[in-house]
């Protein structure tokens, strides 16, 4: 009776290639940025001479040829074709929004050092992970790999990605999912500035104080950048130590959304929370907040941690939240403002407690309007604070 989902998920481990292989490795993406960079050059020709706009597969057949000729030193095939489906897919965004009435930038040339990345598109050709835990690329080796976690699920593409000077590779995989017991809790989250999220029931997931830490340290590296003459190696070095500081305060983030992900995901059947793009339009200013970043990763993993687990989520319009109390009443509230106090039916918690609830509230509206009466919570949802997690205190 268990319905089969498949999930796709990544996996990203470090790599710790040698002194040899890292040559190799760097050799294998200038030569995929040279040719990204000559099939935009072409591309471009055929538009300006001929009026002609070439499509991937008039690009992907030529490269038969220039391979034999010897003129391209990416050895995997299908790893130069994925270098003409990424120059494919730029164009197709820039026509896409050229057509919506924007006006986007024309694709650009790549500079060898931002061209970070290339992709085995299928799995044991080209790169295969070997018995004796290594990962083999074609025309670089056997590369050491620290596994972390066990990998689970089916490999389909791996990508190597250079991020500040350090290797990782990220295998997609797909996997069965696995659900968890049914579970009929259920709860609203609020994303808030102070807190990390709170939840309808009250609790409140504070942000790990390491992010302070992480940030006066990027602050530092960047104040170090801007003092560095241009140019010069110690700029250079900064801007090292500047790309390390982001990439740490990256992984923190991902790490910290990957705990509370899997922690709502196993307590509660059904989770409410705000729709961000409507919710960065209400905010204004404050959505430019380093909360940004955090909240769309921790959506991203809570969404698809969710659906392996076969949970309901569900994105309300966070528009008035704050606003309103549970009992349908206006509540305006300034944002210096951190307590919740309703007189018309007594209300009293703190502000984003009463936000969790009301988004909570709002599915509850919603799924009324969409059903015909057989929606479970019809009856409950006219009588109690139960299901909004409990009487409030
Ligand atoms: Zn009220």
């Amino acid at each position: 009776m268990d319905t089969e989902i498949v999930v796709k998920k990544n996996f990203k481990y470090r790599l710790y290639p040698s002194a040899a292989q890292t040559i190799a490795l760097d050799t294998q993406l200038a030569e995929a940025c040279r040719l990204y960079n000559a099939a935009l050059q072409e591309r471009r020709d055929a538009y300006r001479m001929a009026g002609k706009s070439l499509n991937y597969c008039d690009q992907a057949n030529q490269l038969k040829d220039i391979r034999a000729a010897g003129d391209l030193g990416l050895i995997n095939a299908q790893c130069a074709q994925d270098v003409l489906r990424r120059l494919d897919k730029a164009f197709k965004a820039f026509f896409t929004r050229i057509k919506r009435g924007q006006t986007p930038g024309y694709p650009r040339f790549r500079s060898a050092s931002r061209y970070d990345s290339i992709t085995f598109p299928t799995y044991g050709d080209g790169a295969k992970l070997l018995d004796n835990g290594k990962l083999r690329i074609q025309g670089v080796g056997q590369i050491k790999l620290k596994r972390h976690r066990p990998i689970e699920g089916v490999i389909k593409t791996v990508t190597v990605k250079r991020e500040s000077g350090k290797w990782y590779a990220f295998l997609s995989v797909e996997c069965e999912a696995k659900s968890l017991p049914p579970s009929t809790e259920k709860t609203g989250l609020d994303l808030g500035l102070q807190a990390f999220a709170t939840l309808s029931d009250g609790t409140e997931i504070e942000n790990p104080r390491y992010y302070k830490e992480a940030e006066a340290c990027l602050r530092r590296a960047q104040r170090k950048v801007a003092r560095r003459k241009r140019g010069s190696n110690n700029r250079k070095k900064a801007v090292r130590d500047l790309q390390r500081a982001h990439a740490h305060v990256r992984n923190q983030r991902a790490d910290f959304a990957h705990k509370i992900s899997r922690m709502l995901v196993e307590l509660f059947g059904l989770i409410v929370i705000e729709n961000l793009k409507i919710k960065g339009l209400a905010a204004g200013m404050l959505a430019k907040s380093v909360n940004d970043a955090g909240w769309s990763s921790f959506i991203a993993k809570l969404t698809y941690k969710a659906a392996e687990a076969g949970r309901v989520l569900l994105k309300v319009d966070p528009r008035g939240t704050s606003q309103r109390c549970v009992c349908g009443e206006p509540n305006p509230k300034t944002l210096s403002q951190r307590w919740h106090y309703c007189e018309i039916c007594g209300l009293s918690v703190p502000r984003d407690h009463a936000s969790a609830f009301e988004i909570l509230r709002l599915f509850h509206r919603q799924a009324h309007v969409h059903s015909d009466g057989s929606c479970p919570c019809a009856v409950e949802s006219r009588t109690s604070w139960g299901l909004l997690g409990g009487r409030p205190t």
